[in-house]
């Protein structure tokens, strides 16, 4: 070997030894033990917007699945899927994106984000459940509540993803109660997420200042839930009508609240919580978003 090729040799030495070791490392963050339960999920999706902003909302979306392992299939229970008389399980094995909104501009009806759906888990949802018969829905897509959102936390769209509805002729706590009945398949690699928001009135929107200080309601009730979760009195949560005042206004309708009790139901006892965002929106909407485990 002359000096040339020696030094030559020495030269690509680092680069062999780094291209040797970064697989290496990188393998060695992917061993370090990770729970097998998978965690839950609630996120407070806001404006279908979300879905093509780039936020700080947004931002944290992509960053929120970097500590968990990649789930076999997404479960998520919107407030956009909302049954009457039955809770109603999707095992459409292609669903299709759904634009259920209004007056948005023509980007937002342009965006598609198709994961296959996973009717082998779905089917597994009706046989975890023994306290009421969930129905098998064939043609369900994924709603604004899941899609706007799972393409910033998944944006490959590439895990299997479908929707559970909300009996909304059912009181909060069917909904808290029932959500304990599919702990189990959090055990099976699901993640399951709740979609909705903490807060939630359209009607009160503050549109002269987005960005001002929150209504007092507004903060009251997204403090009383947060209370609720810091002193992990999950089952009051479901009692909110009667132990919040500010209830009423929070929710004119409590749609956008029963994921919460989902999410929520599905704590285990020895679950981390963190939240993963937290803010109020044009005074009246919280994007509070948690996950537990
Ligand atoms: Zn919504």
């Amino acid at each position: 070997m002359n000096r040339k090729e020696f030094l030559l040799s020495m030269a690509s030495l680092p680069l062999t030894s780094n291209n040797m070791n970064l697989p290496e490392l990188k393998n060695i963050t992917d061993t370090l033990p990770k729970s097998e339960l998978m965690p839950v999920l609630f996120i407070g999706h806001g404006s279908p917007m979300n879905a093509i902003n780039d936020n700080n909302f947004t931002k944290h979306l992509h960053k929120i699945a970097r500590d968990f392992e990649k789930p076999k299939a997404i479960l998520v229970i919107s407030a956009h899927w909302l049954t009457m008389r039955n809770t109603y399980v999707s095992v459409n094995p292609n669903p299709k994106t759904i634009y259920d909104f209004g007056g948005f501009p023509d980007a937002l009806y342009k965006v598609k984000y198709e994961p296959k759906g996973s009717p082998e888990i779905a089917r597994e949802v009706i046989k975890e459940v023994k306290s009421i018969g969930i129905i098998e829905e064939h043609e369900m897509g994924l709603d604004h509540g899941a899609w706007t959102v799972l393409r910033h936390i998944y944006p490959d769209a590439d895990i299997p993803t479908f929707q559970m509805s909300i009996d909304y002729s059912k009181p909060p706590k069917f909904h808290f109660e029932l959500a304990k009945e599919l702990k189990n398949l959090r055990n099976k690699g699901v993640l399951i997420l709740g979609s909705g928001n903490v807060v939630h009135n359209l009607r009160q929107l503050n549109w002269s200042d987005p960005n001002g200080k929150p209504y007092d309601w507004a903060i009251e009730f997204d403090t009383f839930v947060k209370n609720k979760i810091d002193n992990r009195n999950f089952a009051e949560l479901a009692d909110f009508q009667t132990l919040s005042k500010a209830s009423q206004i929070a929710h004119p309708s409590y749609d956008h609240y029963l994921p919460v009790l989902y999410s929520a139901g599905l704590v285990g006892e020895k679950d981390p919580i963190k939240y993963t965002y937290e803010g109020i929106e044009m005074g009246s909407i919280s994007m509070r978003c948690f996950q537990a485990g």
